[in-house]
């Protein structure tokens, strides 16, 4: 039975949502309960100045809930300067289902998860992240029309994963040329973490151009598949950020440069598709400008997923999006010879230029 009577020695010092690390002035934070079926989720909305939030949904084990808390809080937050830098007309949101996606993940589930969704009027869009398919944005269409990313079949534009690589590959492109003064990725030795949904579909980019592609992952089958259709490395080492390589892509999972790793980076530049890639955006993008190392900012380089989907909100074609996605390639220039001439990091470079963006239409709204 639940306790009516809270002890003060009981709560913790820092507050539960307002006061959590992660928060950075998010308008709306919903936490979604079912008993039958076993739902569990969070919905951060960052910020709806440009228009509706969007964007995907995780479904990750995450260890406790602060996990949970803190990856939603980031994650939305990062949406926010994603449209804005790519210029859509969208807000920042995201949602996190926890729970393991091979095992706890049923229709039921997901349909309840869309029931949820649908109660924000729109105000949250959904999409897939990690642990989602495009089958499982079908099962939440069913319930409600705040969902991208379904099914060509369905009228959708189906997954973004390949036009998320296709954008990485773009800015990773344009950090070449910025970096070595061009951007012929030939025999270039880059080493891409994660060959999931997007990684793979970058591995098969540089292996086409003729880089050496060195990769890996948690999942050996993966590992072996990938390897094979592509002729591309496994990574048998143990410590893959000490590798010389030219190009280090992260695509699994955020937060992999952080105090641990970042004195250990070898790499000339990071470039991939992973959200939050910088454990601590400032500290550790400081750390990466003084040693030389060309970061392409993660939100916006991996931008081509959520220009896919919002084709389907503004009826866009496959042309309209790939000349979009091409487009990360010029922003990316820009941005870190911005970054250069104002003596600021990459990723400082890039929100300054989404933050104006989000003022700029507050204060039109404004008057
Ligand atoms: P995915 O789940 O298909 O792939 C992730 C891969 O990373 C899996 O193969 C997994 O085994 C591997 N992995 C997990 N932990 C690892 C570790 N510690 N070391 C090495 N490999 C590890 O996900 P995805 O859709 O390919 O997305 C990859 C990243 O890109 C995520 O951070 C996601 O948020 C981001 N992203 C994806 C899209 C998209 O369109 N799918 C868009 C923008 C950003």
């Amino acid at each position: 039975m639940v306790s009516d009577v809270i002890n003060a020695s009981d709560l913790k010092k820092i507050d539960p949502v307002f006061g959590q690390f992660s928060f950075d002035d998010h308008e709306q934070i919903v936490f979604c309960n079912d008993k039958d079926t076993g739902l569990k989720a969070i919905i951060g909305i960052h910020n709806t100045v440009l228009g509706p939030a969007l964007g995907g949904t995780r479904m990750w084990q995450y260890n406790n809930e602060w996990e949970a808390l803190n990856d939603v809080l980031r994650l939305s937050r990062g949406m926010t300067f994603k449209a804005a830098i790519t210029g859509l007309n969208l807000g920042g949101g995201k949602a996190v289902i926890i729970g393991d996606a091979k095992t706890q993940k049923t229709p039921e589930l997901m349909k309840k998860f869309g029931e949820f969704v649908h109660s924000l009027s729109g105000k949250y869009i959904t999409a897939e992240d990690v642990g989602m398919e495009t089958a499982d944005m079908d099962l939440v269409r069913e319930v409600t029309p705040y969902v991208t990313g379904i099914s060509e079949s369905k009228g959708g534009a189906g997954n973004p994963s390949p036009i998320t690589a296709y954008g990485v590959f773009m800015g990773m492109k344009a950090a070449a040329k910025y970096k070595f003064g061009s951007d012929v990725l030939e025999d270039r030795k880059i080493i891409v973490q994660g060959i999931g949904h997007v990684g793979e579909c970058l591995v098969e980019h540089l292996t086409n151009e003729g880089a050496k592609v060195i990769i890996s992952d948690i999942n050996q089958e993966r590992l072996e598949e990938v390897s094979k259709k592509y002729g591309a490395t496994i990574y048998t080492g143990n410590d893959i950020y000490s590798e010389a390589v030219d190009i280090y892509a992260p695509c699994a999972l955020g937060a992999t440069i952080n105090d641990d790793t970042i004195n250990r980076i070898q790499a000339k530049i990071i470039a991939g598709a992973a959200n939050n890639q910088l454990a601590e955006e400032v500290k550790h993008g400081t750390i990466l400008q003084e040693k030389g190392i060309v970061y392409a900012p993660d939100f916006l380089i991996n931008a081509g997923g959520i220009i896919n989907v919002y084709a389907e909100l503004e009826g866009y074609d496959k042309k309209e999006i790939m000349r979009k996605t091409q487009n990360i390639y010029n922003t990316t220039l820009e941005i870190l010879s911005n970054a250069d001439t104002n003596g600021v990091t990459t990723n400082q470079a890039a929100l300054n230029i989404a933050k104006s963006r989000i003022e700029a239409r507050k204060n039109e709204n404004s008057k």
